[in-house]
């Protein structure tokens, strides 16, 4: 079974010829959210054309986004990132392309994809913690995805950072952890102008003190919301995904030492990081395009 994925995030859109979990062709578009939510919401549909033209032997597409998702209606409620709201995808796809669609939410999809073919594959309790623009968890419990809207919201557990948070909360995770605000709290201490966090990891393993700083608070951080998970859901494993994960051992090490030294009497999950790379979501799309097909 051949089908299109598409997993359409702030910065680009990612669509692919998708059969299992492989990808046979793949392509990218931008999202372009600067120029507006219709414009974004304009980009996703373009795609889904293009590639329907591109591919007709194709026989269903699967689209994934991120915020809040109605994947029964097929709407995407809202994102506050990219800014849509109400965006009936799921018929605007069928009435371009006339197939199956298969509509979700990119983490949840990405956790899906992971737990088939990829790092989580036959564990029972697993987390899928993509950390990006933003932070959110795929929370698979007892086999099976926890399929909630406002679920695995880990990204805005209460941290204690000095931060205000986009939510409108303060001291969530995401305001110490994501790529952008790694580099926003390096370059208001340094003066620099590091545009990501990739470039502060850099900094930090060249010696630069306050690099190294900024990269252990951001660990720190996210190691407090994950002994705050494991104790309430136990999971054998925790899979790190998303642009972060690119830092490998460098994100990995000092997590593992932080909950080692944190972990009392509980279970010590394994840390990895995940095996799909940045097409877990591409991939969970194709799962959910070729559910739609059965
Ligand atoms: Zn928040």
């Amino acid at each position: 079974m051949v089908v299109i994925g598409i997993d359409a995030g702030g910065t680009e859109i990612k669509a692919g010829l998708i059969q299992g979990s492989k990808i046979i062709e793949s392509q990218r578009f931008p999202t372009q959210r600067e120029a507006g939510a219709y414009h974004a919401q304009e980009q996703v549909l373009q795609a889904v054309e293009t590639m329907h033209k591109n591919f007709p032997q194709a026989q269903a597409v699967g689209l994934v986004v991120p915020g809040v998702v109605d994947a029964d209606a097929q709407i995407a409620r809202y994102s506050e990132n990219i800014g849509w709201k109400d965006v009936h995808f799921g018929k605007m796809i069928h009435d371009i392309t006339g197939l199956p669609v298969g509509f979700g939410h990119d983490v949840r999809a990405g956790g899906i994809a992971e737990s088939l073919y990829g790092a989580s594959k036959g564990h029972a309790n697993s987390l899928f913690m993509p950390i990006g623009t933003g932070i959110a968890g795929a929370m698979i419990i007892d086999g099976k995805l926890v399929d909630d809207p406002y679920a695995g919201e880990i990204g805005h557990l209460n941290v204690a950072s000095a931060y205000g948070c986009n939510c409108g909360a303060h001291g969530c995770l995401e305001t110490v952890a994501t790529g952008p605000s790694i580099a926003r709290i390096y370059n208001e201490r340094s003066g620099q102008q590091f545009s990501g966090a990739q470039e502060v990891l850099k900094a930090a393993k060249g010696g630069d003190h306050i690099a190294q700083e900024v990269w252990a608070d951001a660990t720190r951080a996210i190691g407090t919301a994950l002994m705050a998970y494991i104790n309430i859901l136990n999971p054998g494993l925790i899979v790190l995904g998303g642009g972060l994960s690119r830092a490998g051992d460098d994100l990995v090490n000092p997590l593992s030492s932080y909950i080692d030294s944190h972990l009392t009497f509980q279970p010590r999950p394994k840390i990895c990081v995940a095996e799909l790379g940045d097409s877990a979501g591409m991939i969970g799309a194709g799962i959910l395009a070729a559910k739609a097909i059965a």
